[in-house]
């Protein structure tokens, strides 16, 4: 695995060399790794388009054995990825290795889509005639991943695509490729043949502009400004896209809610995994009545955590995954406040046995739907609270944001649920329930600025990984 550059069924090694740190110590190294050629990357999308015909043409018992068995040697390995997640990432042992196990299950999930009935068969509006409406593979797929599921999200957008007859190239994001490295190991295990699955890294837009430029579709996770930038380079191309990006999630607690169960998913959207996820609960929009004691609930379980190295025992929140992200949110707190928000708990850095990125989850109070805060995803340990007046005033807070990614609500009436789930503008809805996180059957996702495109998991899958083709055959004539 020399440079950690997997191109045409070869490790590559690139010119630029990189090292990547653990967010739990910055003075230990996890990773080397190189950065390839634009060149590189072209060989990689070329590897993949002539690896395709065959691969779409694989057997297709033997193609969802191949898938079948990169789940095996996920899940046997899984401890072994969720310690070097850990360690790149900064998920605590335990989210790592369950990650890890996640991502075994998408591939067996996918390996059961390869062998599924993929055709309608239609009568015809013409005597004698038949419609056959089947689906192909939609060719060659550019995968671009950001860096916090670094081995769930890569093998949900391979495992998806591979099933469906298509090659890869996957790019992970620069923070955290050594997952992607054991997946590729895996994949060459499993069977994959040379070609249909390629891993190159590089600089994300270099790297991007030429898979995109090359690729019959891309599926492509990160931020809405990255996936506004990419989308205008798919147009150019008319590049087939399927985009994940930023979400500003909002939990709403009204007074009829169970508190014990408010504070557990509030506390646990905003917080747990350091915040760090797509679907994380930012916005806690809360009823008057209920709002006193919410707080100081809240207030108190943010305090109690044990912030600390990923790898210890006791840790329940792990690092800031990398320096920048870091920064940012010590700079999105004190911008906060500036902007009138009080701190009810933590929002600073925290010492630790070891130099790591620690910081103490926050809860900001008294803020107002329309302020930064509330505006802007902050993709860390950082939960706001809104007060408001009823559940009118709640709906009209959780849709007045651009982003519209998953939101919640905490209520025990049937009634106030249901207005809630229709009303809500995002592509996921939870009730009485954490925040959304991948089941790998259905689809995730959300509406724009937060999505663009067909889902790329479970029953949607199919929409994104495929093309559609509709033959009108004259039987009469045959
Ligand atoms: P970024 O948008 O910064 O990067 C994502 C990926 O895009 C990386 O691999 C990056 O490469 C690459 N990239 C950067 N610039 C370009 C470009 N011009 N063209 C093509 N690729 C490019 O996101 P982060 O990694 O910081 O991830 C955090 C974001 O991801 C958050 O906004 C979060 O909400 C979102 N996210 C959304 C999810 C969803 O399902 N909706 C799920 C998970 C995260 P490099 O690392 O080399 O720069």
């Amino acid at each position: 695995m020399k440079g950690a550059n997997y191109i045409d069924g070869r490790w590559v090694e690139g010119a630029v060399p990189f090292e990547t740190v653990n967010p739990s110590d910055l003075d230990e190294t996890v990773g080397s790794y190189t950065k390839v050629s634009e060149e590189d990357v072209r060989a990689a999308m070329a590897a993949a388009r002539r690896a395709q015909p065959a691969w779409g043409a694989f057997n297709m018992q033997a193609r969802a054995d191949i898938l079948l068995k990169a789940a095996e040697i996920i899940k046997a390995r899984a401890q072994d990825i969720g310690l070097l997640l850990s360690r790149e990432e900064g998920k605590t042992l335990p989210e790592g290795v369950g990650e890890a196990l996640r991502a075994a299950q998408c591939f067996q999930y996918a390996a059961g889509d390869v062998v599924r009935a993929q055709g309608e068969w239609y009568n015809s509006m013409r005597d004698g005639f038949n419609v056959l409406v089947t689906r192909e593979p939609v060719g060659v797929v550019a995968a671009i991943t950001p860096w916090n599921f670094p081995i769930a999200l890569p093998s949900w957008k391979v495992a998806g695509a591979l099933a469906y007859g298509n090659s890869v190239v996957l790019k992970p994001s620069s923070f955290v490729p050594g997952c992607a490295v054991m997946l590729a190991q895996i994949l060459e295990e499993a069977g994959v043949p040379a070609g249909v699955f390629n891993l190159v890294m590089g600089d994300g837009r270099a790297t991007g502009n030429v898979m995109i430029d090359e690729a019959d579709a891309l599926t492509f996770t990160g931020g809405t400004a990255t996936g506004r930038t990419v989308l205008a380079r798919a147009a150019e191309t008319m590049t087939k896209c399927q985009l994940e990006l930023g979400g500003k999630n909002a939990l709403v607690v009204l007074d009829d809610a169970d508190l014990d169960l408010a504070v557990d998913i509030a506390s646990n959207g905003a917080w747990i995994q350091t915040g760090q996820r797509c679907t994380g609960t930012e916005r806690l929009i809360v009823t008057r009545g209920i709002h006193d004691a919410f707080v100081e609930r809240m207030a108190k379980v943010a305090a109690s955590y044990r912030v600390g190295h990923a790898l210890d025992a006791d840790t329940q929140i792990g690092p800031v995954a990398n320096v920048q992200q870091f920064n940012e949110n010590l700079q999105f707190v004190a911008d906060a406040k500036a902007e009138g928000a009080q701190v009810a708990a933590g929002g600073g850095a925290v010492e630790g046995r070891t130099r790591g990125l620690f910081m103490a989850p926050a809860l900001l109070i008294g803020t107002k739907a329309g302020w930064r805060c509330n505006q802007h995803e902050s993709f860390g340990p950082i939960a706001s609270v809104i007060m408001v007046d009823d559940l009118d005033e709640a709906i009209h807070a959780a849709n007045a944001c651009q982003y519209k990614l998953s939101s919640g609500i905490a209520t025990t009436s049937l009634k106030n649920a249901e207005r809630f789930r229709k009303a809500s503008q995002a592509g996921m809805v939870t009730v009485n329930a954490p925040t959304a996180g991948l089941e790998y059957h259905v689809p995730l996702g959300g509406r724009a600025p937060s999505g663009y495109g067909p889902r790329e998991t479970g029953t949607a899958a199919a929409d994104f990984f495929t093309e559609s083709k509709t033959s009108y055959i004259n039987h009469g004539a045959i």
